[in-house]
């Protein structure tokens, strides 16, 4: 880090110490960035992070990106909910996901569809919180030295040819790039130039923490009305959705005990009694998507770049697949070792990524809706989801277990998260992946495969080893997010490959 009149110049500011934040400064710290996290809240504990408003999903990307750095071992809940005595009274009938609010089970999806996943993959799906999620990654990211300043909320910036002043009040803050992770309501995205183009709420939703002297008056699971849906999964913990054109959460009005009651009589059309509220909180449907991720030397990720409805859960997932990404792309940036289009490559990979889980969330509101139009589209797809295929396409979707950049090969693999293939001594290719290097993997002990790795020193580790099951393959490229940049089944081709390498990583030698 250099410094300047006492101020330190750190390689990147990051705007909000939300899970994206926290774990792009992970990935950063692990290429040997210096990093500052400006983060707005002065307490990193809040109710709305705890259990029960703070669970959230994690899909096959995030789980194998964890487990790729380490850090899957210490979340504890998913642990715990993995009991199987838990398991077992649900048996095949546990409920993995849903869709809209239809649920899929764990017994109709048929995972040998799914020809990438080898057995000793890790889990499709889990359950965390976001106050352990955020635990983990700022201990990762203190003890890898990145700074987090908590209280502080970014106020505005400057940018110039080589760096960037970042204000918080009256201190500034100097760095060469500012990432802002500062959510759906992002000053960095505001401040910043970017364009934020979507569509407009058709719902006001409500969680909802509180007493209710009659819970018995509410229906048990999800409930749909002529007015709108809602949900009570434990007594006096609702969800609901008020198809209002997402007018309360819009407007400055308090959200009191009166509100939420009245919202709740009216959606379930009983006289149920909220005695006391403990805590809530109100979302929409509105979905919009910066047109640009970067400018200049500005850049955003998470709920800064793209906001749509919780339903189903994927805004964590979309979030920090956007981190895994960049990281180690700004990286390279910094360190004058990155091929020319590396950076601009993070927008066209994640770009469509991003507007998909839009349109996965704007086509469940589409069929929420309490209309005859909703209804009849509801029904199709709920009967759809109770077939095999169904479940199986949904679940692959939700978790994001198909995904694939377009890396412009004909290679089947090519773009994808490379498969956890296990050699000959048990050792797993996810369990070399830790430190964010790429990784050329030979499975027949090519010499000149070899001698190729080595022009990009450290950027690029050669392994050789016979797999357990190579899924056809000879030998591939991975870059340090886990994604395949290449792969041969047969003798490799050289020169392809030593463009794919040249795509992704600087040649020194
Ligand atoms: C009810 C609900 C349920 C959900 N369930 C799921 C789920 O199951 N799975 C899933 O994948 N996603 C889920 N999501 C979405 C998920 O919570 C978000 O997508 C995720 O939190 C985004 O992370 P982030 O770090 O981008 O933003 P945030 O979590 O919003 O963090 C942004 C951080 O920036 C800080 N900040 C804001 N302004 C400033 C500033 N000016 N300066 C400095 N700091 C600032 C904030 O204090 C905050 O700490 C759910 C969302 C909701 C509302």
């Amino acid at each position: 880090m250099k410094t300047t009149q006492d101020h330190p110049i750190h390689d990147v500011i990051i705007s909000g110490a939300g899970p994206v934040g926290l774990f792009l400064a992970c990935e950063l710290a692990l290429a040997k960035c210096s990093v500052l996290i400006l983060e707005k809240a002065a307490d990193p504990h809040s109710p709305l992070k705890q259990l029960p408003f703070g669970i959230r999903g994690l899909s096959s990307l995030t789980i194998e990106a964890l487990y790729r750095r380490r850090m899957l071992n210490e979340l504890e809940l998913y642990k715990r909910l993995k009991n199987p005595h838990q398991n077992a009274k649900q048996g095949p009938r546990r409920q993995v996901g849903h869709f809209a609010g239809i649920p899929f089970h764990e017994g109709d999806i048929d995972a040998s569809q799914w020809e990438y996943r080898l057995p000793g993959s890790t889990d499709t799906s889990l359950i965390s919180e976001m106050q352990e999620l955020e635990t983990v990654f700022a201990r990762r990211a203190e003890s890898l030295g990145v700074t987090i300043k908590r209280g502080l909320a970014i106020t505005g910036f400057q940018q110039t040819g080589d760096g960037v002043t970042v204000q918080s009040g009256e201190q500034s803050f100097h760095s060469k790039w500012l990432v802002g992770c500062d959510g759906s309501r992002s000053v960095v995205r505001k401040m910043g130039g970017f364009e934020f183009a979507g569509t407009e709420p058709e719902f006001t939703g409500y969680t909802v923490l509180a007493d209710i002297s009659d819970p018995e008056k509410l229906s048990p699971g999800r409930n749909v009305t002529p007015t709108g849906m809602y949900v009570q999964s434990q007594p006096g913990y609702v969800l609901i959705q008020d198809f209002d054109g997402g007018a309360f959460h819009n407007s400055e009005k308090p959200l009191t005990l009166e509100h939420v009651q009245e919202v709740l009589r009216r959606i379930s059309n009983t006289d149920v009694t909220i005695t006391a509220l403990h805590t809530a909180t109100t979302w929409t449907d509105r979905a919009r998507q910066a047109t640009s991720y970067r400018n200049g030397r500005i850049l955003l990720a998470g709920d800064a770049a793209h906001i749509h409805a919780p339903l189903g859960g994927q805004g964590l997932n979309l979030g920090l697949g956007d981190a895994m990404n960049l990281g180690w792309k700004l990286a390279a940036t910094i360190q004058e070792k990155a091929p020319e289009g590396l950076l601009d490559s993070y927008y066209a990979e994640r770009y469509p990524i991003g507007a998909q889980v839009l349109d996965w969330s704007r086509a469940q509101v589409a069929i929420m809706k309490p209309n005859p139009p909703g209804r009849a589209l509801y029904g199709i797809i709920r009967d759809l989801i109770n077939t095999r295929d169904g479940a199986t396409y949904m679940a692959a979707r939700v978790w994001g277990i198909n995904m694939q950049y377009n890396l412009d090969s004909n290679h089947r693999l090519a773009g994808r998260s490379v498969p956890n293939f296990e050699f000959e001594d048990g050792v797993k290719i996810g369990e070399l992946m830790h430190n964010s290097q790429g990784v050329l993997l030979d499975f027949d002990g090519n010499v000149s495969l070899k001698k190729l790795a080595s022009a990009y020193g450290d950027q690029i580790r050669y392994v050789s080893c016979n797999a357990k099951d190579r899924l056809g393959v000879s030998a591939l490229l991975i870059r340090p997010d886990g994604i395949i940049a290449w792969a041969a089944d047969n003798d490799p081709d050289y020169n392809e490959l030593q463009l794919a390498a040249d795509r992704w990583f600087e040649r020194i030698s």
